[in-house]
């Protein structure tokens, strides 16, 4: 891709200035120190950075599950700050995609349970969710285990299923936070190269964080972290 077809994409989330101060009893921690940052579709981006310099909460505030404490935040244009507590919950549900570092599958739901979760919120019809989920767990490798229990699947395959139930809703942006944080080094490589091929073959946008190396290695953008500051920005082609 060359600088000019880039920067034809549009940006999906801006931070602007952003801080976030949290308490910790009387002591107050600088988690993010002054954020500026633009994603635009197609990215694939990790975040990087040593354990404390902010990522979740970075994170955190792109998904509308935290606010900054000064600053601001946008998704597809919008002032995250200027939504009501409906609108934020819509724009989770309709505009972002959730990977967490550990699953948070429902035990009781099967794999196709599971993936279909943010669909069905949606309201699509029943018909219609059993085609896209279906097609999306073969997509993710995992067909003919719709029907199993997370305690029945690996570490590795049960964020497959977290992969899937996060994009099945057509996301402006799929975040996850240290995806492979929980697997062994060669299931990550293969959880890279589920989110690799969803990015190319779906124009997923991945932001994803990150401390592992080999895992960072396969980004086309990483961002930087320490103490709360972006100290590096760099692209790869
Ligand atoms: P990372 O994900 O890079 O490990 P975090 O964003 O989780 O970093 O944390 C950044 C800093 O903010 C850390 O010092 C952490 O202890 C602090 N922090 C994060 N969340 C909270 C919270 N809810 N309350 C208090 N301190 C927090
Ligand atoms: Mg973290």
């Amino acid at each position: 891709m060359t600088e000019a077809e880039r920067d034809s994409d549009p940006v999906i989330v801006e931070l602007e200035g952003v801080e976030k101060t949290y308490m910790q009893g009387k002591i107050e921690v600088h988690a993010l120190r002054g954020i500026d940052l633009e994603v635009r579709r197609g990215e694939f981006m990790a975040l990087t950075g040593p354990s404390g310099s902010g990522k979740t909460t970075a994170l955190n505030i792109i998904g509308a599950l935290d606010t900054p404490s000064k600053g601001r935040a946008f998704v597809e244009g919008r002032d995250l700050s200027t939504m009501s507590r409906g609108e934020l919950s819509r724009m989770r549900r309709d505009k972002i995609g959730f990977v967490f570092q550990a699953y948070n599958l429902v035990p009781v739901l099967t794999a196709f349970e599971n993936a279909e979760m943010v669909v069905r919120l949606q309201g699509a019809d029943a018909g219609e969710r059993r085609e896209r989920v279906m097609a999306l767990l073969k997509e993710v490798g995992l067909e003919g285990m719709e029907n199993r229990r997370p305690n029945e699947l690996s570490g590795g395959q049960q964020q497959r299923v977290a992969i899937a139930r996060a994009i099945a809703s057509n996301p402006v942006v799929t975040l996850a936070d240290e995806p492979t944080a929980n697997v062994d080094s060669v299931t990550a490589e293969m959880l890279l190269t589920v989110m690799e091929t969803l990015n190319r073959e779906r124009g997923v946008t991945f932001i994803f964080s990150t401390h592992d190396e080999r895992v960072m290695a396969r980004a086309r953008r990483i961002v930087r972290l320490v103490d709360g500051k972006i100290v590096s920005d760099e692209r790869r082609e």
